[in-house]
């Protein structure tokens, strides 16, 4: 029968499955709870969310209408018909369900979170030459910890307004992207980048292994919603003793990689020039594959490499918004899928998008794949959606915790506002999701059982200052761009 759960804090967290099955093993004409409603602040769970759907993205596809998501310590403990679980729990807080459709949040498996500073800064060139003569030597002069803190409060902003709730980051200073990942309540895989050059927080490639080495042991475990890893950049800026050393640190300290990975043309012919072999290939051949492997981009995988990202549990992130507007290719999204690869999706950095936004990239991930393809079937609505979700989350190896509502799970959570024009009528919910829904509609955004955004309201950054801050940089970098630009006509 379907029971109110009476418990302390510490009882309840035994009883979770106990009490989900419970509420799953409710009919619409059970008993009706067979105590009073609880009074005291201490039996009370944190977090009923509601909806007029709760696509749960879990591996059967399960969708319940008029529905709800219990949540209580930061865990989903039930989730049932609204009437269900209102029956049996009462919450501290309530996100009512009209018009709103309930979903694990987003999963970006690809960013560089502070580059919102550089969006536009230089556009419209091939990457080598975006890279090289515009993002490297603006990033040497510019970046620092402060660049970083606010660039990274203003990607957080953007992402949480945008459903986003867990980022895999690459940049530079991770320690200050920790903390404002820590502050502002979001999930993160943060990377210390390891590049061999002079960047904003190193010398060269084994200065940055060792501030990265610092860097891991400090966030280690400090906090469960940040997991310190390496990023390598790529295989045309670090020799293959320099990855084989981030590789063996990472295993040193049992964390996993994320690097960019066959992204362009460039990249195939270096790799084929240099190592005689492609880029994957070339990898394997080193034990880079020995550890967590989060590959970034992978628009040139072979026949022959495509297997190999499979047997060695490769997460791949496909980033279709970056590699269109750089021109790096069409990543073939739907033969790795098809072959079984972990395939999830990614914004990539803002100054290569320009947004960070999930919604396209899921739409564009999609409309890429077929007309490449000429095929209107390849990556289906529900695909694509797991792709930002479920799947996204198994690439980046957070899939037993979080990217489906299923109980036991962490509750990162979101809500989507469906009362806007463009949602009437939905016949399908999960086509809306992917072919229509956008950033502007996210209502509420969950973290862990934390509201992070509710109904359009930022609760955790203080947006008004991080406005004024990222201005008043962007202006001494104008100008800094400006007196060059003098110079160079001299
Ligand atoms: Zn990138």
């Amino acid at each position: 029968m379907c029971q109110n759960t009476r418990m302390k804090t510490s009882q309840r967290r035994t009883a979770l499955l106990a009490s989900l099955l419970a509420v799953f093993a409710c009919t619409p004409d059970a008993a009706p709870p067979s105590q009073p409603d609880a009074s005291s602040a201490e039996d009370r769970i944190d977090l009923i969310i509601m909806g007029d759907y709760i696509v749960s993205m879990d591996s059967a596809g399960s969708i319940v209408e008029n529905g709800a998501v219990a949540v209580d310590d930061g865990i989903i403990l039930a989730i049932g018909s609204a009437d269900e679980i209102t029956a049996a729990y009462t919450a501290a807080e309530v996100l009512p369900g009209e018009h709103r459709v309930v979903m694990p949040g987003l999963v970006n498996g690809h960013s560089h979170a502070a580059m919102t500073l550089l969006r536009g800064v230089a556009d419209d060139l091939a990457l080598m030459d975006w890279l090289n003569n515009y993002i490297f030597p603006a990033e040497v002069e510019f970046v620092d910890a402060e660049f970083v803190r606010i660039g990274t409060e203003l990607a957080c902003w953007e992402m949480i307004r945008g459903g986003t709730t867990t980022f895999v980051d690459m940049y530079y200073y991770p320690d200050t992207v920790a903390d404002v990942v820590d502050r502002c309540g979001m999930r993160a895989l943060i990377s210390t980048t390891v590049i061999d050059q002079r960047s904003p927080d190193a010398e060269n490639a084994s200065d940055s292994i060792q501030k990265g080495n610092g860097y891991i042991e400090r966030w280690k475990s400090r906090n469960s919603r940040i997991t310190p890893i390496f990023g390598p950049h790529a295989n045309y800026t670090l020799n293959a003793d320099q990855l084989k050393a981030v590789r063996a640190a990472a295993i040193e300290h049992g964390v996993g990689i994320s690097i960019h990975m066959s992204e362009s043309p460039f990249e195939l012919q270096y790799s084929k020039d240099t190592y005689g072999m492609t880029s994957v290939e070339f990898y394997d051949s080193i034990g880079f594959f020995d550890g967590p492997t989060i590959a970034a981009h992978m628009v040139w995988p072979t026949d022959v490499e495509i297997p190999i990202l499979v047997e060695r549990q490769v997460g791949v992130i496909h980033n279709p918004t970056s590699n269109m507007k750089i021109a790096s290719g069409i990543a073939p999204v739907a033969e790795m899928l098809q072959a079984g690869v972990r395939v999830g999706l990614g914004t990539d950095g803002a100054a290569s998008n320009n947004d960070l936004d999930m919604w396209e990239e899921m739409r564009l991930a999609s409309f890429l794949q077929k007309v490449d393809r000429m095929d209107p079937t390849v990556l289906s609505a529900p695909t694509v959606l797991n792709m930002a979700t479920l799947g996204g989350a198994v690439a980046i190896g957070l899939g037993d915790s979080i990217g489906s509502i299923e109980v036991g799970k962490r509750a990162d959570i979101i809500q989507v506002a469906f009362d806007d024009v463009h949602h009437v009528p939905t016949y399908d919910v999960v086509s809306h999701l992917v072919y229509v829904t956008d950033e502007q509609d996210v209502a509420s955004v969950v973290v862990d059982g934390k509201v992070l955004m509710k109904e359009r309201e930022m609760l955790t950054i203080d947006t008004d200052r991080v406005r004024k801050e990222a201005n008043a940089l962007a202006a001494r970098i104008q100008k800094a761009l400006n007196e060059r630009n003098l110079k160079a006509g001299d």
